[in-house]
């Protein structure tokens, strides 16, 4: 089409009057140029693929090759969702759903966050060799670069894993050496419990050492008995040698004024440090906004005698795990990260509160929780422990989404839009209710001079902490004393 009107263009020129002719071939020749680098930039190149069926050959584009001759070639079938927009890889029991454009992918059921997102390029599902892998696994493949060349090996064998145990600043990691698989993480009383999809091995038994008091492998469960006082903060798994990561963290002493018999609120002001969040048309930054809105919410909700701690007390980076992690430490009754929000409509206004869920309510919702987890390093980002913290939570969960939305309503010119699901990693691992707000859009100038002006932020501070006491004074007390 581009080469089809630049001929159009030079026919143009060829007949207009000679005087004009000169300017115009100066004009065209450069622009050509640059239209023929841009054409080959785009092309999609060929690359061989070898598998033990044989080789073929298969769109490439950079580093990103075509997934779908990959599935093809392992003998797994892909099959296309229209409504969805999603591709659906089955082989055996095993199932692996992915989006041309996501990253993130749905493995055997499970939520998991892609090293890199799968792209479209000239009708071709592009994605790197270590999304490709990740997508792979459960089906016992694996992509290789040979030189020039791919090759795809079938994983034979069972997986030999190594524990050992490394101390960190922040805890006590336990390593998992030489897995490849990443395992649903689920943490009760103490026990440690890794489910793998695939057959694992140890290549020692487990002995008592360092914060693992015992355990062993049954089937395709790993179970780790660890010391009183030692809690998950969370989990990653690394390439390059291939590993599994657990983060402990030992259960510091919550302080005097979070001991008390009331409640615990934690606010989490959304990003801070190098991480700005959402920019404004005047360049109003999102980290600054939801810490402003944050002290103002604190004060108004210390003044009703409610025990409120921040995740971040000035313009600081702190990890998105390191958020929940205080909550859970300080066993707070819930937990509450602000943002504003920002969209390539300028139009778009309003309010929106999500709570945890794996699956998006709706593409806005995913895209969402994609800018938000923008922060977190791909590998870190893991959703595995989502369902053990906040399935048990989910009601309370939505009940302060909705407490929050409803009160956000009530503010003058804040259109609702609603309570949502987003798979947010902020919201992974919280141990108790747990709701993201976004209290307006950053993109939107009106809303932007809202949120940056001191009685706008009061207005919306005034909002959560209404919101928030009236959660607490209807939250169900099923550990009550009895009277
Ligand atoms: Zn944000």
């Amino acid at each position: 089409m581009k080469a089809l009107g630049l001929q159009r263009e030079q026919r143009a020129c060829t007949l207009t009057v000679a005087r004009t002719w000169r300017a115009c071939n100066v004009m065209v020749r450069p622009l050509a140029l640059a239209l023929a680098i841009l054409l080959a930039a785009a092309a999609l190149a060929a690359v061989t693929l070898v598998s033990p069926t044989g080789s073929v050959e298969i769109a490439s584009r950079g580093d990103l090759y075509d997934l779908l001759a990959i599935f093809r070639q392992a003998g797994v079938e892909t099959a296309f969702a229209r409504a969805a927009g999603s591709y659906t890889a089955r082989a055996g029991e095993h199932e692996v759903q992915f989006t041309p454009g996501g990253s993130l992918a749905v493995v055997d059921g499970r939520l998991v966050a892609l090293p890199g997102p799968i792209r479209t390029v000239e009708g071709k599902v592009l994605a790197s060799i270590e999304t490709a892998n990740a997508l792979l696994r459960p089906f016992s493949w694996q992509l290789e670069a040979q030189g020039e060349r791919l090759e795809l090996l079938q994983v034979s064998g069972v997986e030999a894993i190594v524990l050992s145990q490394v101390q960190a600043a922040e805890g006590t990691l336990l390593v998992l050496r030489g897995c490849r698989q990443q395992p649903r993480v689920s943490w009760r009383g103490g026990e440690l419990t890794l489910r793998f999809e695939g057959p694992v091995e140890l290549a020692a038994p487990i002995e008592a050492s360092g914060v693992v008091v015992g355990g062993g492998l049954v089937g395709h469960e790993l179970t780790l008995r660890l010391t009183p006082g030692v809690e998950v903060a969370g989990s990653y798994h690394l390439e390059d040698p291939p590993r599994f990561v657990v983060r402990l963290s030992a259960a510091t002493p919550a302080p005097l004024e979070a001991r008390g018999e009331g409640p615990v609120v934690v606010l989490d002001p959304g990003h801070g440090g190098e991480d700005w969040g959402a920019a404004g048309p005047g360049g109003e930054l999102e980290k600054n906004i939801v810490l402003g809105i944050a002290r103002l919410t604190a004060a108004q909700l210390q003044a009703r005698g409610v025990a409120v701690r921040l995740t971040r007390e000035g313009d600081e980076t702190v990890p998105l795990g390191e958020r929940t992690a205080l909550a859970n430490r300080l066993r707070a009754t819930l937990f509450l990260s602000i943002h504003a929000n920002a969209s390539p409509a300028r139009s778009a206004r309003g309010a929106e509160t999500y709570f945890m869920s794996a699956d998006a309510t709706d593409i806005q919702a995913a895209q969402a929780a994609a800018e938000e987890n923008a922060s977190a390093p791909p590998d870190v980002v893991q959703l595995i422990l989502w369902d053990l913290a906040q399935v048990s939570n989910l009601n309370e969960s939505a009940r302060l989404a909705t407490t929050v939305q409803e009160r956000l309503n009530t503010l003058h010119d804040t259109r609702d839009r609603g309570v949502k699901q987003a798979p947010f990693v902020v919201l992974t691992g919280a141990t108790m209710p747990a709701a993201l707000v976004e209290v307006g859009f950053l993109s939107n100038p009106e809303e932007a001079a809202r949120l940056t002006d001191r009685r706008g932020q009061e207005a919306v501070a005034a909002a959560l902490a209404e919101a928030v006491a009236t959660f607490l004074q209807t939250r169900p007390s099923p550990t009550a004393p009895p009277p």
